[in-house]
């Protein structure tokens, strides 16, 4: 408990809410199962940065969360592990069936950028991840869908689009992150978002990350997920 105090302290961070676990401070100590730990020790990663610590249980329990850290701090591993985790608990994917992940992205660079570390992270364990954004061919997209994607990181714009065209469909999903949700809120995404996450089944999972905590931020928390645990990381409270 004290050990647990000091190292809040010492890496500023604060948590509120139901599911205040304590920090996982050793990859060892992650529950992570072997599938993702190969992975892990290949790419080099020695310790969980600090949001990683101590977002993992709190994901991996099953509660909804939200994510306050500064652009740099590993948020993309703290909710990419949880995700393909998820993935390899639920029965696979049959033909016609949508993704079991949603990832909601604002930039198309970005939505690239969270592809790759799923992919590098979920394609040793046959977790398939697509991208799916604006300015690009639609068919390539459509394609991969069809083949079947357990993850889909999306600009809301996009995946609104091909949702609506009968593209692909959220019936499946039960796992919903939004991805620098105060930027998505700032390019006016929100109508789109409010549309997607409507299509999502009540009892999913939520994970939110965002680098500030604005009021708008913290409307859609509320709306979109129940009694949320918030990690604060660097006096961002
Ligand atoms: P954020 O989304 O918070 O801006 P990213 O997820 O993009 O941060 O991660 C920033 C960088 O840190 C990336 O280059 C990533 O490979 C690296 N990284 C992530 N987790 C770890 C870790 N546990 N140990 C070392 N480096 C890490
Ligand atoms: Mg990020």
């Amino acid at each position: 408990e004290q050990e647990v105090m000091a190292w809040r302290a010492e890496k500023e961070v604060a948590v509120q809410g139901p599911a205040n676990f304590k920090p996982i401070l050793q990859f060892m100590e992650a529950g992570i199962p072997d599938y993702l730990m190969g992975t892990v020790t290949a790419a080099g990663y020695v310790t969980p940065t600090t949001i990683q610590s101590q977002s993992w249980p709190i994901a991996l329990s099953g509660a909804d969360m939200q994510g306050i850290a500064r652009t740099g701090s590993g948020k993309t591993l703290a909710f990419v592990l949880p995700s393909i985790i998820h993935i390899m608990a639920q029965p696979d994917l049959r033909p016609g069936d949508g993704p079991v992940a949603v990832i909601l992205a604002p930039t198309r660079e970005l939505a690239k950028q969270v592809q790759e570390v799923a992919e590098q992270f979920g394609k040793p364990c046959g977790v398939n991840t697509v991208a799916v954004y604006g300015g690009a061919d639609k068919r390539a997209q459509i394609g991969a869908l069809e083949r079947g994607a357990h993850i889909v990181v999306a600009c809301p714009g996009r995946l609104l689009d091909l949702i609506q065209s009968g593209r692909t469909n959220l019936h499946r999903t039960t796992f919903l992150i939004l991805d620098e949700a105060d930027r998505m809120l700032d390019m006016g995404f929100e109508p789109q978002i409010r549309k997607i996450v409507g299509q999502i089944r009540q009892d999913r999972q939520t994970l939110m990350f965002s680098a500030t905590w604005p009021k708008e931020i913290q409307k859609l928390a509320s709306d979109f997920m129940k009694t949320p645990t918030q990690i604060f990381i660097g006096n961002q409270e």
